[in-house]
Parts: C-alpha cells; structure tokens; sequence
C-alpha cells in the first residue's frame, strides 16, 4: 500500500511556475479596484456558522449543501468562508465603517471554500476578487460596479465576455410579482424538480434559473420580473443602463439572473463567456443587497458587490490563448571556484541583493561547468564567476548569458554594470 499523501479532492496546488500568472491577474484587479478607489480589506478565513446562514440565505445551495462547517470544541459552529461578501459585511459593521466617510468601497482576494462536485472551474478550494460598495444608491454605482469586472476582464485581454444585467426589483415589487409567478407555476409544481418544489415559497425567483430540462420547459412562459417592476425600480435600471453606456459597458439584459431574497435589490449581473451557457461558467457576479447590512444587525445601509472567480479567469485567459512574457527570474549567478571564492560569493551575493538585484550563487559545491549548466537552467542574465585570480584583482567575471561576451568587472562597479 503506499503511503502517499494526495492534495484533498477538488483543491490545487499553484505552483512556482503559475505564480507569476497569478499574480498579473491578482496585481490587475488591485490596480483596478485602486483606480476606482477601493481599498483592500482581509477577513478571516472562518466565520460563525449563522454568518453565512443569514447573510447567504438557508435557501441557497451553498447554505443547504457546500458549506465546510465544524464544531469547535464542541461548542461554536464555525465555517471556512464560501463567499467573500458576508464576512466584508460583518467586518463592515463591526468596525463601525457606516460613521466612516460614505460611500465605503472594499475589495478582497481571497480563499472560498464549497463542498461542490469538483469539474473543471468548479472546485473545492477556489479564488475570488470581489469588491463592496456600502452608503451608495444610485443606479451610477451599479454602473460603477458592473464596469470594474469589465475592466479588469478587458485590461487582462479576455474577449468574448458579456455582461449580462437584470433587475431583482425590491420587495415591495417582488411581492405582487411573487403572486403571479406563483399563480403560473402552482399547476405545475408536482412536476418540477425538489429544488424548485422547496424553492417554491421561500424563494419563488430562483425557479427560473433551474438547469433542469424539464424544469426549463414548465418555466417558459412564466412572468418575469423585469416586466414587473415598480416604478422607482424600472427608473433605477433605466438609469444603470444608461450608465454603463456611457462608461462603454457591453452588456445584455438578460431577466433569468436572479437572486430572489429578500435583502437583494435592484440590479444583478453575471459575466458569462459569449459561447458557453454551462452554469458553471460565469466568470463573475453580482447584484446589489440593500437589506443585507440590516439583515446581519447592521444600520439600514445600501450595498452592491461583485466576486469574479480567479479560476475561471484562468480558463478563459487558457481558451483564448493570452500569455504574458514573463519575467527574467534571476539577474545574477555568482559562481565561486574554490573555498576561499564561496565566502566572497555569499558577501557579494548579499550586497547585491540589498541593490535590489535577483542574485543565486552555489550551495551545492558544483564545479564550474555544472554551475554554468545550473545558471543556463534558470534563465541567469549575467553568470560573475570568481576564482582565485579574481580573488586577488578584487574582480568579477562577467558573461552575459545571451551574447556570451565576457568582462572583467570591479565588484564596485557591478550594480552599475548589470543596470546598464
Ligand atoms: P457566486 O458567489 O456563486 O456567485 O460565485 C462568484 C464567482 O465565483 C462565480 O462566478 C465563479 O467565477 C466563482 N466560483 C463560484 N464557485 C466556484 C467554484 N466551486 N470553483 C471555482 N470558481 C467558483
């Protein structure tokens, strides 16, 4: 039997070599979110249970099925974060952030943790870049918000991806449309799937966005929101419309992004690849929650959020072909022949360091050809080899890696040497 130990289902390691993707796409949405001015917040990587059963809603599936929940010490139910807005919002309201200047404006990146059937772009462990906007009602931040993703999406190069936009209405609109859609389905509910059945009075909305086929069928037809909005909820999407024209947002609107509880209101989006309608390939959502803040104690208090998952990006970035050069990874390769050589490699390697340079030298005792080899292998600019001579001469001899040309440098003179 062996007695290997294997990554947990459904998470992955990033190793070195995708770091640097990694981390253009994780500097992007921070240069992003920072020309919008968000700043960033971290929270904790678990959270009181009851956080995310009253700020995700126990209707939903990650509530019902994905959370990775425990009992600490028999006492407290904690739970590893399966989204990032609840836990901003409790910290928004624990630090006081309503006294703050409004509006507040919040980005993260950070772990998510769901108890799903792992496929690709669905995962157990997985990335989001999320912002959240409080103390903000106007349809401008709608827009505001809607045009991070898109930016972010459009300075990473990714094509092909469209905003699709709905409004959720507010509860007192959703009341009278909850009434009709009821009206509609109650025929038919016996045939629908267990999901939609137990939807079916605590979050009525969410039936029609089921992905079951059959389900589909017995939906069509069925009254949309969007055609039943209130006026102030018809005027507030006009106006996000409006906005995301003029801050050039393509977009659709499509009326089977829902959400449909309580503390959801007005606007909900997805970003979704133009040629795939899988569910799981949204690349990022959104909405705005105005009864959240209150629904998790907090003062009545506007927001709107969005979460793009980093995975996702990955595959689009994959699908579309975009690379990035990456970076040279190592400026220098000090290689020392000799005893008395190693001691000045480390000294200098030390002091090239602190001029800000990526500097190696051996620590495997190499000889000078496997030292060369090694310094090849990881893409050195310039090998400086010291032997006793050098020594001696207080000098270096540096080759540059790719004209192969060789020059004797004082070590004074270095820095100056390999920034010219
Ligand atoms: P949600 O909170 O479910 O709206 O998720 C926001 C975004 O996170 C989605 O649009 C996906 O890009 C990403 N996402 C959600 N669940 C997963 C998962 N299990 N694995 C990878 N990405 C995910």
């Amino acid at each position: 039997m062996s007695n290997k130990i294997y990554a947990p289902k459904g998470t992955n390691d990033i190793l070195p070599e995708n770091i640097p993707l990694w981390e253009k796409i994780e500097n992007a949405a921070k240069d992003i979110a920072g020309r919008y001015g968000f700043k960033q917040i971290r929270t904790p990587e678990f959270e009181s249970t009851n956080l995310f059963e009253r700020g995700v809603g126990d209707t939903t599936d990650i509530v019902q099925k994905e959370m990775y929940t425990f009992t600490h010490r028999g006492k407290e139910s904690l739970t590893l974060k399966p989204e990032g807005t609840a836990p901003v919002v409790r910290s928004f309201i624990e630090n006081g952030m309503s006294s703050a200047a409004q509006p507040v404006k919040l980005f993260y990146l950070t772990n998510c943790f769901r108890c799903e059937n792992p496929q690709k772009g669905r995962y157990r462990q997985f990335h989001q870049f999320g912002i959240e906007v409080f103390g903000a009602e106007d349809a401008s931040s709608d827009a505001e918000v809607i045009s991070v993703a898109y930016e972010f999406l459009k300075e990473l190069g990714i094509k092909d991806v469209v905003a699709k936009v709905n409004s959720v209405g507010c509860p007192t609109c959703r009341k009278n449309y909850y009434e009709k859609l009821k009206a509609f389905i109650s025929p038919k509910l016996d045939k629908l799937c267990d999901d939609c059945k137990n939807r079916f009075e605590k979050n009525p909305m969410r039936l029609i966005d089921c992905k079951v086929e059959t389900c589909k069928e017995h939906i069509q037809g069925a009254p949309l929101m969007i055609d039943n909005l209130c006026t102030d909820c018809k005027d507030h999407f006009e106006k996000v419309k409006e906005y995301l024209d003029a801050m050039e947002v393509e977009y659709e609107v499509d009326p089977t992004i829902v959400r449909g509880l309580d503390y959801y209101t007005n606007t909900a989006f997805e970003f979704i690849p133009k040629d795939n309608t899988k569910s799981q390939a949204a690349i990022g959502a959104g909405g705005r929650y105005n009864g959240l803040v209150e629904t998790l104690g907090g003062p009545k208090t506007a927001g709107i959020g969005l979460a793009m998952g980093i995975e996702r990006i990955l595959i689009q970035l994959e699908e579309q072909g975009i690379t990035f050069p990456l970076e040279n990874v190592t400026d220098l390769y000090i290689a020392p022949m000799g005893e008395a050589a190693k001691t000045t490699a480390l000294k200098y390697a030390t002091i090239m360091r602190r001029e800000g340079f990526i500097v190696q030298t051996d620590v495997m005792n190499r000889s000078l050809k496997a030292q060369m080899k090694y310094a090849d292998k990881i893409n050195a600019k310039y090998v400086a080899m010291i032997g006793d001579e050098e020594l001696e001469k207080g000098v270096l001899l540096v080759r540059d890696m790719q004209t192969k040309e060789q020059t004797e440098v004082a070590f004074g003179d270095l820095p100056g040497f390999l920034r010219k």
